[in-house]
């Protein structure tokens, strides 16, 4: 069976070793080309973009995808949408990996914004030290905030920083023990996140708790798509289901 699988996530990665060197798939990793230096994977791997629904759906037919698994970040959300008009388009399977939101526990100040706009806005007006880690591409959302200091993590160096910002290159896992010393090393008193879900970037969320600091947390955009499967092990057995 042919397999195109939707990368650039820790899920898309574990789920390509599980594939590597089956006999009954033939699975092609595609990634974005965002990341410099992507994680290696054991796939075929091909980067950049289709070139929209009709390239992807191009894509599809000319390669005789089988079955296709968008296991894209959960903000990469054109490229899922592109996903499944393609793959309605090519008559393609289509099945979304993710991962289980985050939620909020007793006690947490969880402040839920809808974008990296708003999410700038609910800052507030006076001057804050804010630990910034919606990665590099919303960064310059928070331009919109200069009168605040950034402690701005994400894997490359952002385009366009808000002003007063520190830049931590640094690729998850995070530990809780580091984000404890990160956080109170800088004095932040806020932290800015995606709702991304996951455990390699949870620890910061821990480590919010324990300091009492608020959190502005930025809504996953919803899912469009039929399927959705949350563990590997799934997609594993959705593979098995569609292959025969
Ligand atoms: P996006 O806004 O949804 O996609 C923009 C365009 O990039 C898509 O229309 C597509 O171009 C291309 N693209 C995206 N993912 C692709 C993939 N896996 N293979 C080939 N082309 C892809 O996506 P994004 O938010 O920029 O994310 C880009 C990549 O970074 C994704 O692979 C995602 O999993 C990963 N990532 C994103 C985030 C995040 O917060 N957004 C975080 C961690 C990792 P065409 O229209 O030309 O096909």
């Amino acid at each position: 069976m042919r397999l195109l699988l939707l990368g650039g996530t820790h899920e898309a990665s574990e789920l390509a070793r599980r594939l590597a060197g089956r006999a009954d798939i033939e699975a092609t990793l595609s990634l974005a080309g965002r990341t410099s230096r992507p994680a290696r994977s054991p796939l075929t791997t091909r980067v950049g973009g289709f070139g929209g629904v009709e390239g992807l759906t191009r894509y599809l037919r000319e390669n005789h995808v089988e079955a296709l698994i968008d296991a894209t970040h959960p903000f990469a959300a054109q490229m899922s949408a592109h996903a499944v008009a393609a793959a309605e388009a090519a008559g393609v399977p289509l099945a979304v990996l993710t991962r289980p939101q985050w939620a909020p526990e007793a006690g947490d100040d969880w402040r839920e914004v809808g974008s990296a706009e708003e999410a700038a806005r609910a800052l507030g007006e006076a001057p804050r030290r804010v630990f910034l880690t919606v990665g590099r591409q919303q960064a310059g959302a928070f331009r919109a905030a200069p009168q605040h200091h950034y402690v701005l993590r994400s894997i490359d160096a952002p385009e366009d920083p808000p002003p007063s910002v520190e830049l931590v290159l640094a690729r998850p896992p995070f530990s809780l023990e580091d984000e404890l010393e990160l956080m109170t090393s800088r004095r932040i008193d806020m932290l800015v996140s995606k709702n991304s879900g996951g455990e390699a970037t949870q620890a910061k969320l821990e480590a919010a708790r324990r300091l009492k600091l608020p959190v502005v947390m930025i809504r996953r955009p919803p899912i469009t798509a039929w399927t959705v499967l949350y563990s590997v092990e799934d997609a594993l057995g959705w593979l098995h289901g569609a292959a025969s």
